[in-house]
Order: structure tokens, then C-alpha cells, then sequence
């Protein structure tokens, strides 16, 4: 599959949309999930032009994972969170709605993840509060 270079997460990458960061490095960005399926739902994506798993290279995957592990952290420290579900899809078929790869980083527990995801958007001020929250973690 050809990388789209006009998805939404490359836009984000180039800074061309805004998005609520909570964490970047030279391999890898973290941000709020505007259509989070729980409160703190976080996503982390490589800087390289991936659209699944299988073009991602061995040290952008292991950057991602870094990153996934802070995040997951931070979620448990500053959002109190019991638990951490990582959910991640390849390809239209498996239902990945933006085409450049992701891992979702979701604070609590498989059974909170009923609704289907990417419906409903959040209130901006208050994915920031939570993002604030993750953000003041992640410092500790
Ligand atoms: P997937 O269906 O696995 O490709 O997940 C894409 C995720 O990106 C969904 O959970 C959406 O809510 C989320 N999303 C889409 N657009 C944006 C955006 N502009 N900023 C943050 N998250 C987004």
C-alpha cells in the first residue's frame, strides 16, 4: 500500500493541523485522540511514513513502544488508571480509519471499549485537562 501523504496524521506530523500533544521526540509523537473511547485515550505515532506495521522499520517500532511505555505511565500516575489497553490496526480490513500507523493508548480496561471507535468527538477543554494531567505525569 502507496503512503498517503495527505492523511491526517502526516498533516499533524507537518503541523499543518493542531492537535493536543502530550509528547514528542526525534522518532515519535504522542497526542490526545479526538474521538477517544475513554478518558485519556492517547495515540502514538512514528515520524517515519508508515501506513501499517508491515512498512514500519525495527527502529521506529522500538521508538513507538518507548513511547507507548511513558505514555502508558503517565496514564497510570496522573490519571489514576488501573489498566492500559494498546489497540493498533492494519489496513481497511482490520478497520484502521487513518492510514498512517498508530497505537492506541487506552487508560482502562478492554470491557470500557463497547462503543465503536472514532465516533464521538470530545470536548476540546476537557481532552486538554486530561492531557494536562498526562503531561505533568510524564515530568515526574
Ligand atoms: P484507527 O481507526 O485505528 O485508524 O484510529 C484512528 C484514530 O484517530 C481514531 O481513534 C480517531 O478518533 C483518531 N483521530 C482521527 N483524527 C484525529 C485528529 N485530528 N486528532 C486526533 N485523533 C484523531
Amino acid at each position: 500500500m502507496s503512503y498517503d501523504q495527505n492523511n491526517i496524521f502526516a498533516k499533524i506530523l507537518r503541523g499543518e493541523i493542531p492537535c493536543i500533544k502530550l509528547y514528542e521526540d526525534a522518532h515519535t509523537l504522542a497526542f490526545m485522540d479526538i474521538m477517544p473511547q475513554t478518558q485519556g485515550h492517547a495515540l502514538v505515532i512514528p515520524k517515519q511514513a508508515a501506513t501499517t506495521l508491515f512498512e514500519l522499520s525495527d527502529e521506529a517500532a522500538t521508538a513507538c513502544m518507548r513511547t507507548v511505555r511513558k505514555i502508558g505511565e503517565a496514564q497510570k500516575k496522573g490519571l489514576g488508571a488501573q489498566g492500559v489497553v494498546l489497540m493498533q490496526l492494519n489496513g481497511e480490513a482490520a478497520g484502521q480509519t487513518v492510514p498512517h500507523f498508530h497505537i492506541h493508548v487506552i487508560p482502562g480496561s478492554i470491557a470500557d471499549l463497547r462503543r465503536p471507535h472514532a465516533t464521538h468527538m470530545a470536548d476540546q477543554a476537557q481532552l486538554k485537562v486530561l492531557a494536562d494531567r498526562i503531561v505533568d505525569a510524564l515530568a515526574d
